[in-house]
């Protein structure tokens, strides 16, 4: 079993490293707060003192950082240091630039290496459930695709260097803008009568069935999982959801395309983040729109 490097053991890199160890890895992980460190030991992963000394022996690093910048100042500390031939894999969600420039980083050095950035949130990275979609070489993405079974519900090769951020950041501006149209569905059928039991049952079995009303119903009682049920506890963090449309606007206007419904959802949870809920889950944009919280 190759030893992975995993660097970035927040929210999502603990529970991906620890269904790591548990596949039989042995896995060297860095992180710059203690006590992601102390939770990641927990788990089997034998915690290093700095990313250098955790890419040391392994054939495989895998990130999981906040953005771009800090995935290439890691790339720029490690390429030098990696094994000959290891594989990198970044699944942090950041701009196709950045993912383009970490995938020349490794190129440079010859490594092979893939984008792969996760749907799925933290339940999934605890279940190993993820969706990776995975941008890169054919021959790396081989070398990947059994690394990341082990935390995976699926795994798709997108295409070429870059790919796998541009499926994450269409596919969250879908999922961005379908949740604020659920949360106004619900919050209209508070208004003229309706209950949420009753809205749900028709909605979630007819054509206005998407992700956001059958997995993550943003009012508590229809789906007993979803974050509206713990008071919006996250979950999917506002302020991570705003991230990924500003990447998506980026992208469009980057290229010329107008995406009128993505530009308002990045809007609407700029205002929600801005009013001090960045931390809270983005299902509870439903609050806002209904005017609970300013
Ligand atoms: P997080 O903030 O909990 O974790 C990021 C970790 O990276 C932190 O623990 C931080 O200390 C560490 N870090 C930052 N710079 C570092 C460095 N130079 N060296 C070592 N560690 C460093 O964030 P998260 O929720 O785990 O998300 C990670 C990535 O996954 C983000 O790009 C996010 O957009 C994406 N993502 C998150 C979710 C989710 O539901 N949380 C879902 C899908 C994708």
């Amino acid at each position: 079993m190759p030893t992975i490097a995993f660097i970035g053991l927040g929210n999502m890199g603990n529970p991906m490293a620890a269904n790591l160890v548990r596949a039989g890895h042995a896995v060297q992980g860095f992180d710059l707060v203690p006590d992601n460190l102390a939770k990641a030991r927990e788990s089997g992963v034998t915690v290093m003192a700095n990313a250098a000394a955790a890419v040391k022996g392994a054939e495989v690093v895998v990130t999981m950082l906040p953005a771009g910048k800090h995935v290439i100042s890691v790339y720029e500390d490690i390429a030098p240091k990696v094994a000959e031939g290891a594989l990198l894999i970044d699944s942090s969600t950041i701009d196709i630039d950045s993912a383009r420039k970490a995938h020349a980083i490794a190129a440079r050095r010859g490594l092979p290496s893939i984008d792969a950035p996760v749907s799925g949130g933290t339940g999934g990275a605890t279940a190993g459930t993820l969706t990776f979609m995975a941008g890169g070489s054919a021959e790396a993405f081989a070398k990947a695709e059994p690394i990341l079974q082990p935390m995976a519900g699926r795994i798709v090769h997108c295409g070429e260097a870059g790919a796998g951020q541009a499926a994450k950041i269409c596919n969250n501006m879908i999922l961005g803008i379908s949740m604020i149209g659920v949360a106004e569905a619900f919050v209209l059928a508070e208004k003229i009568g309706l209950s949420h039991q009753a809205l749900f049952d028709v909605a979630s079995t007819s054509s206005g069935q998407c992700w956001s009303m059958t997995t993550y119903c943003p009012v508590p009682g229809p789906v007993p999982t979803s974050p509206a049920n713990r008071d919006y506890k996250p979950g999917f963090a506002a302020a991570l959801m705003l991230k990924d449309l500003k990447l998506a606007q980026e992208a469009a206007q980057a290229s010329g395309v107008a995406t009128p419904l993505g530009a308002q959802a990045s809007q609407l949870y700029a205002l929600f983040s801005g009013l001090g809920h960045g931390d809270m889950d983005f299902s509870g944009i439903i609050r806002m729109l209904r005017g609970d919280i300013g």
